[in-house]
C-alpha cells in the first residue's frame, strides 16, 4: 500500500473558472497564466480543461514547447520575456509572443533572423520596480519596437502590485494612460484586476489564480461570491490516535502543550509533501464535515490534529488539508503566506489523480 496521501486535481472546475472569468470581463481577451507548471497543477495535465482560452501565458521556454507539443496552436505570451538572444530561435520557431522589458531586448530583436515578424508586449515599469521601461523610456521603446520590421505588433503590458486593494490600480494606471491611443492593444490586468477593476481590463486580461479558485488577495472571503472552484484538493488519511493527559506536548519542540485530556490524531501529510511548516496550531484542516485544529508542530511527513470534538472518528478515515471543503486561502492565511505558494509547493513524492 502506498502512503496515503494525494492531491486530486478538478480539471472540470479549470473549465468552471475560466467561464466565471470571461463572465466579468466582456469582450476582453483572457491570457491563461499557467506559469510555474500551472501553478502546481501541471500544465501537460491541465492545459486542455483551458483551451477555450484566448491564450497561454507561461514563464519558461519549455513550457511554451511542451504546449505546442502538445498541440496548443494559439497564442503563447512568455511573461518575463526571453532571457538571451538564442532564444529567439524557439520564439521564432515555436510562434511565441514575448514580453520585452529592457534594452538589450530591443537590440536582440532587431538583430534577429524571423522566418516571420513577431508579436511582442513592451512593458512598463509604472510603479512594481520589478521589469519593465521607465515611464521616461516607455514611448521611445514602443516606438523602436513598432517601427522594427522583425515585429508585426506591439501590445502595452504593465503589472499591478495592488490589484486586490481598492484604489490599488489607480496609480499604475494613471502611469500607463499616457502611451494608450488607438495605436495599441492593451494588457494589465492579473486576476485582482480582473476581478475588481474593470476599467483595467482594455484588450486582454492575464488571470492566474482565480482560475485555480484561489482569492489574489489571499483571503477566501474576497471571492466567496465569486462561485470560484477549487481546483486542487489535497488529501490523506489519520494513520494514529492517542488520548493525551493535560500536560502532555505534541511533536517537535513540544510546541503544543495540552490544558485538558485532549484525543488527537496523526495524518499522513508533512511538510515534504508541501504542507506548509509554518502553519501554526489552529489552522484549520477538515475531517469527516468539520474543521479540525492542527496542533504542535509540522513534522517532515506527518501532522496532528484535535480531535476531541469528533464524535466518530478512526483511523484510515480521510483528511482534507485543502480543497473542496476547505479552501485554500484559509490553510495559506492561518501559514501566513497565500494560496498560490500552496498550490505551487505541492511536493513531487505526492501522487496526483486528474479527475475529469
Ligand atoms: C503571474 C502573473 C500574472 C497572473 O497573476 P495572478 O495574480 O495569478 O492573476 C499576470 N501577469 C504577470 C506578468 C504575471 O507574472
Amino acid at each position: 500500500m502506498p502512503r496515503p496521501i494525494s492531491a486530486v486535481i478538478h480539471l472540470q472546475n479549470f473549465t468552471h473558472n475560466l467561464s466565471v472569468t470571461r463572465r466579468h470581463i466582456g469582450a476582453s481577451k483572457i491570457w491563461s497564466v499557467m506559469k510555474a507548471d500551472a501553478y502546481g497543477h501541471s500544465i501537460k495535465h491541465v492545459w486542455k480543461a483551458l483551451s477555450s482560452t484566448d491564450g497561454f501565458a507561461i514563464l519558461d521556454l519549455h513550457e511554451a514547447i511542451l504546449l505546442r507539443e502538445e498541440g496548443w496552436t494559439g497564442p503563447i505570451l512568455l511573461l518575463e520575456g526571453f532571457f538571451q538572444q538564442d532564444d529567439l530561435k524557439v520564439v521564432d520557431q515555436y510562434q511565441l509572443t514575448t514580453s520585452v522589458h529592457s534594452d538589450w531586448q530591443l537590440d536582440a530583436i532587431e538583430n534577429a533572423t524571423f522566418t516571420a515578424p513577431i508579436s511582442v508586449y513592451a512593458k512598463l515599469n509604472s510603479g512594481m520596480n520589478r521589469l519593465g521601461f521607465s515611464p521616461d523610456k516607455y514611448a521611445d521603446a514602443v516606438k523602436r519596437l513598432s517601427s522594427m520590421s522583425n515585429v508585426s505588433s506591439v501590445t502595452l503590458m504593465t503589472h499591478f502590485a495592488n490589484s486586490d486593494l481598492t484604489t490599488g490600480t489607480d496609480l499604475p494606471h494613471q502611469r500607463i494612460k499616457p502611451f494608450i491611443d488607438h495605436n495599441y492593444p492593451v494588457c494589465i490586468a492579473n486576476s485582482g484586476a480582473t476581478l475588481w477593476h474593470p476599467k483595467t481590463h482594455y484588450d486582454w486580461v492575464r488571470s492566474g489564480v482565480i482560475l485555480y479558485g484561489a482569492s489574489p488577495s489571499g483571503k477566501w472571503q474576497d471571492i466567496a461570491d465569486k462561485d470560484l472552484r477549487a481546483t486542487m484538493t489535497l488529501r490523506s488519511q489519520i494513520i494514529g490516535m492517542h488520548y493525551i493527559a493535560a500536560g502532555e506536548s505534541i511533536g517537535y519542540g513540544s510546541k503544543f502543550t495540552a490544558s485538558q485530556p485532549m484525543k488527537i490524531a496523526t495524518v499522513a501529510c508533512g511538510y515534504a509533501d508541501g504542507y506548509p511548516r509554518h502553519a501554526p496550531t489552529g489552522t484549520p484542516v477538515w475531517l469527516n464535515g468539520q474543521r479540525c485544529a492542527l496542533l504542535g508542530a509540522v513534522s517532515m511527513d506527518m501532522l496532528t490534529i484535535d480531535v476531541s470534538e469528533c464524535q466518530e472518528v478512526s483511523i484510515g478515515d480521510e483528511v482534507e488539508l485543502w480543497g473542496k471543503n476547505l479552501p485554500i486561502d484559509d490553510v495559506a492565511q492561518a501559514a501566513g503566506t497565500i494560496g498560490y505558494e500552496l498550490m505551487c509547493a505541492l511536493a513531487k513524492r505526492v501522487p496526483v489523480l486528474y479527475e475529469e
